[in-house]
């Protein structure tokens, strides 16, 4: 296999796979649940698992494991050998298909958000046969969805699944109602452009903020940032580029479609963008490169920063999420059309979105709210915590006739009046790029870019599902129940624009001036940090539609709520102790000793030339025990302010971590960073910025 290409898949259990192992008639139906999310037929679930077993072990797997996505974000497995003895004392190598269906880890260690009180602890694993099986190492992992002993879904996987089935069932209504027989099935999809840092394996060791939080909780700025774009532009490095090298090799053995790398604003900053694919596969292949970014950045003694925000003054690193919606027979509907129908097709699946992103901005915002993340949004280098859409000028031009010109007129001559037909082919970035806004149309697809570069996609896209789904719900319903179905299309078009219009912003979202309009004039949601938008994952109208769509009931809704609202706490409380550590254990001796040191040559300098004046030493040692006193304090605030929080409901905890918590992090940080600044580079306790952001 020596071409890229003829490597590309060879790990996974795939299509050409399948083909090549499975009798003909188990193929078929086989990939009939696959393409067009038919039932799996339980009596081809032996000859599957035996084939895919034989499969695996001619690439040498020993092992298989229910790989799954609990509602930490991380992947998790549990392995099991394929070994089963044998009465003569030998053995082989068996799976069954019961085996490759359902397995059943114990669900008491992963969050389940109050789930595991109520229910048995229990879970089980069920196989996704939408996703191919893979070999890692020794082991065939096999893609499962999460769910308690009763039922309720633990992962994020389950959830994603049921809203693209959502999402298909009503999209399909109004397909059907423009006269589209052909489609028989509507798939979402996204591609996520992963940032990620790489620093010096040996200088990471040294910073337990790192090695327990993922990012610097102290660090003075470097002299050298990102002012002069020069990494970005610059070629990847040696070390890099081996890296890349080597991540590229293993993701597309695993049939992951990489496709472009390259260094990103930052220092130190780097980017992944794969090839989009089905939602699930592209949540899937996400956490698997995240993974492999990870393991592989080992190898090269380096480490992978995925944390959202690992430096202050730095820019951090998201995760934009391109999601589109298609049909099975190969139509992008958020591709404006060139005729009068697809045009119209494409306002009616527009104005879906527009109508869906702004009744559920709330929805959106919790969907990529962590604590991580909370250091990106509304900072000038990641979309503010409010939701708009950028559309550009073209489409922002054919909104402005929807709302004008779309009431008299039936179909056709309505749409040529949109000014649709005279516009040329719509061109691929015609408009200006807009990277400052938070969910910008882009082309065919629209961006998502508030999702961190920690987060799971499965979250946002189970959300983009669920509200656009019902949003066509809505629309089927009106349009089924229409006597005129043109004038009824043109009338719900022109109603829901004007309506939703406010969400639709072109300018730069990174202006405060932008903020205070959105607010103030449109009405639009500033929900800046977790605590605050949290509680509305389980408001009555998220509730009622998730329940509609069928994608989360509310027990679900809540145990969501609940273990979000544990692991935001649970983080920064992680943060504020490794912080009390690291100042009380490493930043103050230090400093003593600098001090002492200090002393000691002043000392030793009189000693010989009594008229020295040792102003240095002076400025030195005053400024730097003033230093020490006030780190000692900001150190005993802190503690006290951790040990206010407990005994707190989950809800008061949570915003008394934002509230005070965070704000003593803060004033301790400022008094450790400014002493680092004068500290000589000898007696400073660990790895400054500039050795991280500037040694690989
Ligand atoms: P851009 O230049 O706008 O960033 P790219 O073509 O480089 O566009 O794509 C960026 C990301 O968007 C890639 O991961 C790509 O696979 C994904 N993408 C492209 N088209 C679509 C689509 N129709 N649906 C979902 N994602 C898409
Ligand atoms: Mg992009």
């Amino acid at each position: 296999m020596n071409s890229a290409a003829e490597r590309f898949g060879s790990d996974v259990f795939n299509d050409r796979a399948m083909k090549a192992v499975l009798p003909k008639d188990v193929y078929t139906k086989l990939i009939a649940t696959i393409s067009e999310g038919r039932e799996l037929d339980a009596t081809i679930a032996d000859q599957v698992a035996s084939a895919m077993k034989n499969w695996a072990v001619s690439k040498g797997a020993t092992n298989y494991t229910h790989w799954f996505q609990p509602m930490t974000g991380v992947t998790a497995e549990k392995h099991d050998g394929f070994l089963a003895p044998c009465e003569d004392g030998s053995a082989i190598m068996d799976f069954s298909g019961k085996e490759l269906i359902k397995g059943e880890p114990d669900a008491s260690s992963f969050p389940s958000g109050g789930l595991r009180s109520t229910f048995e602890a229990r879970g089980y694993t069920a196989w996704d046969p939408t996703s191919y099986a893979f070999i890692k190492g020794k082991t065939l992992c096999i893609p499962t969805a999460f769910c308690a002993y009763s039922g309720e879904a633990l992962d994020q996987k389950t959830p994603l699944l049921r809203s693209m089935d959502a999402l298909n069932t009503q999209a399909l209504r109004v397909l059907r109602l423009l006269g589209d027989t052909e489609s028989k099935r509507v798939r979402s999809m996204a591609g996520a452009e992963q940032e990620y840092f790489l620093v010096d394996k040996t200088l990471y060791e040294k910073r337990p903020d790192l090695i327990y939080t993922g990012r610097t909780l102290f660090g003075n700025p470097a002299p050298k940032g990102q002012e002069l774009d020069d990494h970005y532009f610059g070629a990847i490095r040696p070390r890099v580029r081996a890296f890349m090298e080597e991540l590229n090799e293993c993701l597309w053995r695993l049939g992951i479609p990489a496709k472009t790398e390259h260094n990103e604003v930052a220092p130190a900053q780097h980017e992944l963008a794969p090839i989009y694919e089905n939602c699930n596969v592209a949540a899937d292949h996400n956490q698997l490169t995240m993974e492999l970014m990870r393991t592989i950045a080992e190898k090269h003694g380096l480490v992978c920063l995925l944390h959202e925000k690992p430096f202050a003054n730095v820019n951090g690193s998201g995760k934009h999420n391109n999601w589109s919606i298609g049909t099975d027979t190969g139509v992008n509907l958020l591709k404006p059309g060139k005729t009068p129908e697809t045009a119209r097709r494409f306002m009616l699946f527009l104005t879906a979105v527009l109508k869906a992103v702004d009744d559920y901005q709330d929805l959106l915002r919790i969907s990529v709210a962590t604590a991580g993340n909370d250091h990106r949004l509304g900072g000038n280098e990641a979309p503010p915590a409010v939701l708009s859409i950028f559309l550009g000028d073209e489409l922002e031009a054919m909104l402005d006739d929807a709302e004008k010109g779309l009431s008299t007129h039936a179909s056709k001559k309505s749409v040529m009046q949109l000014g649709v037909e005279a516009l040329p082919a719509f061109k691929r970035d015609a408009t200006d790029r807009n990277r400052t806004s938070p969910f910008a149309f882009t082309g065919n697809k629209f961006e998502f870019r508030m999702p961190g570069s920690s987060l799971s996609i499965a979250g946002p896209n189970t959300v983009l599902n669920s509200i656009v789904a019902d949003t066509l719900r809505i629309f089927a319903d009106e349009l089924e129940a229409a006597e005129d179905l043109d004038g009824a299309i043109t009338a719900l078009i022109m109603r829901e624009v004007k309506a939703h219009r406010r969400i639709a912003f072109n300018g730069n979202g990174y202006d405060d001036a932008w903020v205070k309009e959105a607010t103030e004039k449109r009405g639009l949601l500033e929900l800046k940090t977790t605590p605050d938008c949290l509680p509305l994952l389980v408001a009555e109208k998220n509730i009622a539609m998730f329940n509609r769509m069928k994608v989360f009931s509310e027990t679900e809704l809540v145990s969501r709520y609940r273990a979000k609202l544990e692991i935001y706490t649970k983080t920064v409380r992680i943060e504020a102790r490794t912080m009390l550590s690291m100042a009380r254990t490493e930043i103050l001796p230090a400093i003593e000793s600098a001090i002492a040191a200090t002393v000691k040559e002043a000392k030793t300098k009189q000693a010989v030339f009594p008229e020295i004046t040792c102003g240095y030493e002076r400025k030195f040692a005053g400024k730097m025990s003033a230093l020490l006193d006030a780190i000692d304090e900001a150190a005993d605030a802190l503690e006290s302010a951790v040990a206010s929080a407990e005994g707190l409901s989950e809800e008061e905890e949570a915003f008394r971590y934002r509230d005070v918590i965070i704000p003593a992090m803060d004033a301790l940080r400022a008094k450790c960073d400014e002493a680092e600044a004068f500290m000589p580079e000898s007696k400073t306790p660990f790895p400054t910025y500039g050795a991280l952001l500037f040694s690989v």
